[in-house]
């Protein structure tokens, strides 16, 4: 198949309400381009120093949105807030606390997920349901946030039947605290994500096949299976 009739089979199969998020990290800004001129806005990168030339390459098409997905490390937030509309990985109190303090400062007000985990999973960052209640009275606090949903990321090595639970829970968590959004499924899960809930699946491998660019630092890439 080629990568529009990839994409037309995919967009097809959503829900009502759950969004392809093509997740472009390790693929050129030619097939960004493609999917782009089929109707695809939302593109997911994990990795700063990675996105910006693609950013750059493709500044002359307006209307796309682009999602970081990736571990934030502090000193990429500003660059971060400049040139991405939504941050699915907000894994901890004070980069919140960050991300508001620098959008005050660029006069923005980026869309965030918190990155939540449902398991114990030390490969991964991300809340514990215990630290995301506990944090929750401060970061709704933070003025130039919106917070909109949460993230989240199987662990590997699941069953079908604890991937269903898990993205259940996260469904049911960001229900609880009023929050519509749930990013979560990827190119391996996404069928259990999409029917538990999800609104964005965050889609790589499945879409554009495997990823060819080659990476430039492992650092940031603990998050970017
Ligand atoms: C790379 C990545 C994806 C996409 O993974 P695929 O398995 O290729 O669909 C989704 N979410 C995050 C956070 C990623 O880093």
């Amino acid at each position: 198949m080629t990568l529009s009739a990839r994409w037309h089979d995919l967009v097809d199969r959503l829900a009502d309400g759950v969004h392809l998020l093509a997740v472009s990290k390790g693929h050129p800004a030619t097939l960004i381009r493609q999917l782009a001129e089929l109707g695809q806005q939302d593109f997911g990168e994990s990795r700063l120093q990675e996105a910006l030339p693609k950013l750059e390459a493709l500044a002359d098409l307006k209307g796309l949105r682009w999602h970081f997905i990736g571990r934030l490390q502090a000193n990429k937030v500003r660059g971060v807030v400049r040139s991405f509309a939504v941050i699915h990985s907000v894994d901890s109190l004070a980069l919140a606390e960050r991300i508001s303090r620098i959008a005050v400062e660029e006069q923005c007000c980026p869309q965030v997920m918190l990155q939540v985990k449902f398991r114990d999973d030390p490969s991964k960052g991300g809340f514990s349901q215990e630290q995301l209640k506990q944090a929750w009275p401060d970061l709704i606090q933070l003025s130039h946030l919106q917070l909109i949903g949460l993230m989240t990321m199987a662990p590997i090595g699941l069953s079908l039947e604890q991937r269903q639970e898990l993205f259940g829970q996260c469904r049911e968590l960001a229900d609880q605290l009023g929050l519509p959004d749930c990013s979560m499924g990827m190119s391996g899960d996404w069928l259990e994500a999409m029917h538990a809930g999800a609104t964005w699946l965050r889609l790589g491998s499945l879409l554009f096949g495997a990823r060819s660019m080659a990476k430039s630092s492992s650092v940031d890439d603990i998050n970017a299976v």
